[in-house]
Formats: structure tokens, sequence, C-alpha cells
């Protein structure tokens, strides 16, 4: 019998951590979920329940990926549930960029938003390195085309994010060769309908057509891109951020 796959998805009870957990547990992988928004993970358990029946694939966990005993406790208990450990998806974030005037930036926020996406990625690694070392598995980070790109007032976010396309590439070098280490760079995805209570945002045409490619991005535009990475496919490919943003960080903006 084959053995499934197991990957561990941080901030993974909502948004776009969810739709990478719902196109993995479609392609049979199994898959533990941690996030710090426990009502969302009841939620999600339970839609997963009501299509699937009792989860066996799917386990869901209260975890502030801030805090390393936690994460260390949640890998643990995975491999414990699942066998094996394949792979580790750091999505988790205070996913609003907007954080407040730089003058106003209290260093208690800037902390927050810093240890939630980066210092939270160096956590999981930490802890799960040698899981993933006996299986020959690999990270996928989530960063952002704000790494690359900015508008005012998002200095927090920005910096967590450019700090994880270089973690990336520090990871790769030092988990090699038997752990590939990328990151994806989402641009604008459309994630209201995987929000706890969420429901679909209205987008205008003038949204989608800002797009070089005509659309504001789709899920499982990250989630295909996710999957391929972690896959043997991709197994020439370590240490790169792979931006999906539609063309958007390709376009001249200066106004005529
Ligand atoms: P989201 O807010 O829907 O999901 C983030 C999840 O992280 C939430 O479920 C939240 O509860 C969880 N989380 C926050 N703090 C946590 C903590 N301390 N411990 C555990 N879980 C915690 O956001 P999203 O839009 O789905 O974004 C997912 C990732 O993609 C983030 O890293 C975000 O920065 C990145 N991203 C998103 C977009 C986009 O357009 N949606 C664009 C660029 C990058």
């Amino acid at each position: 019998m084959m053995t499934r796959k197991v990957a561990y998805i941080t901030g993974g009870a909502q948004g776009i951590g969810r739709g990478i957990s719902d196109y993995l547990l479609a392609r049979g992988w199994r898959v533990a979920v941690v996030d710090i928004d426990a009502r969302a993970g009841e939620q999600y358990l339970a839609s997963h329940a009501a299509t699937h029946g009792e989860p066996d694939s799917l386990r869901v966990e209260a975890v502030d990926v801030r805090n390393e005993d936690a994460v260390a406790a949640s890998i643990a208990a995975t491999c414990q549930a699942f066998g094996h450990l394949d792979a580790v998806i750091n999505n988790a974030a205070i996913a609003d960029p907007f954080q407040g005037k730089l003058e106003e930036l209290s260093l208690e926020r800037w902390h927050q938003v810093l240890d939630t996406s980066l210092t939270s990625s160096f956590l999981t690694a930490k802890h799960a390195a040698h899981h993933l070392r006996e299986t020959g598995g690999s990270i996928v980070n989530l960063a952002s085309s704000r790494a690359l790109q900015s508008e005012p007032d998002t200095e927090a976010y920005a910096a967590s994010k450019g700090g994880i396309v270089a973690l990336t590439h520090a990871m790769a070098m030092s988990l090699g060769p038997e752990i590939r280490v990328n990151a994806v760079s989402p641009g604008w995805i459309d994630v209201s309908h995987l929000q706890k209570d969420g429901e679909a945002e209205s987008l205008s045409d003038e949204d989608h057509a800002q797009h070089p490619v005509g659309r504001v991005g789709h899920v499982d535009d990250i989630a295909a891109l996710v999957a391929f990475l972690i896959s043997e496919k991709a197994g020439f490919i370590t240490g790169q951020n792979h931006v999906v943003d539609g063309g958007m960080t390709r376009k001249m903006v200066y106004v005529d």
C-alpha cells in the first residue's frame, strides 16, 4: 500500500492555508492544520466532516505559532498521529499589511507581525527538520509580492515578508540536500469565501482588469504551485521565491 503523504500547515483554518489544505486533502494527502483561531478551526473541521464524514485525514489544533513549545508539541503530535512528515507550509500571518503610520507603529505590534509570520517560519523549520530529513521532505513559506514592492504604512508586514524570502534561501542552504525550501509570494488572492463566517467579497471589473492576466487570484492558483513545490517533480527547485500575482509586479505603474 502506498504511504500517504503528510503536510503541516500553519494558519490553515481559513483563507489560503485552508485552500492549500483542501487542495492537498483532495489529492490524497493527510493534513495537520494549526491555527490560533480555535473557532475557525472548529468550523473547518465541521465543514470537512459534513462532506467527507469523520475525518481521519485532517487534524486541526489550536496553536499560537509564536510559542516555540506549542509549535514543537504540535509537530510531535502530527508525527505521532500520522507516522511521518513530508511537508511544512508556513502560512500563518497577521495578513493585513496596513498596521498604521510608521511614527505611530508600536514596537509591540511590530514584534507581533514579525513573530507571527517570520519567526514562526524559523520555529517550525527548527522542530520539523529532523522529521523532514527522514522523508526527504520540503518546506514552503508564504511570503508576498509586498516583499518586492510597497504602499505606505506597511513596514512591519513588508519586513516580515522580505525576511521570509531571505530565510528561505538561507534554510535551503542549511537543510539541503535532503530538504528543499521555497517561498511563494502571492499577489491579490480573493480568500473571502474561505474566511470564518465569511461571505464572498464582490470584486469590481476594475479590480480584475488591472491585472495583466485580467483577474484577481484564486486560492487554487497558490495551492497548485505549493502542491507542485512539495512534490518530487520539483526536485531541482530550492531556495527560490515564486511570485504568483497575475503579472502585477511586472507592470510599469507611472501615471502618464
Ligand atoms: P488569513 O487571515 O485568511 O489567514 C491567516 C491565518 O493565520 C488565519 O486563519 C489566522 O487565524 C492565522 N493566524 C494568525 N496569527 C496566528 C498565530 N499567532 N498562530 C497561528 N495561526 C495564526 O490570510 P490569507 O489571506 O489567507 O493569507 C495567508 C498567507 O498568505 C499569509 O502569510 C499572507 O501574508 C499571505 N498572503 C496573502 C495574500 C492575499 O491576497 N490573500 C497576498 C499576499 C500574501
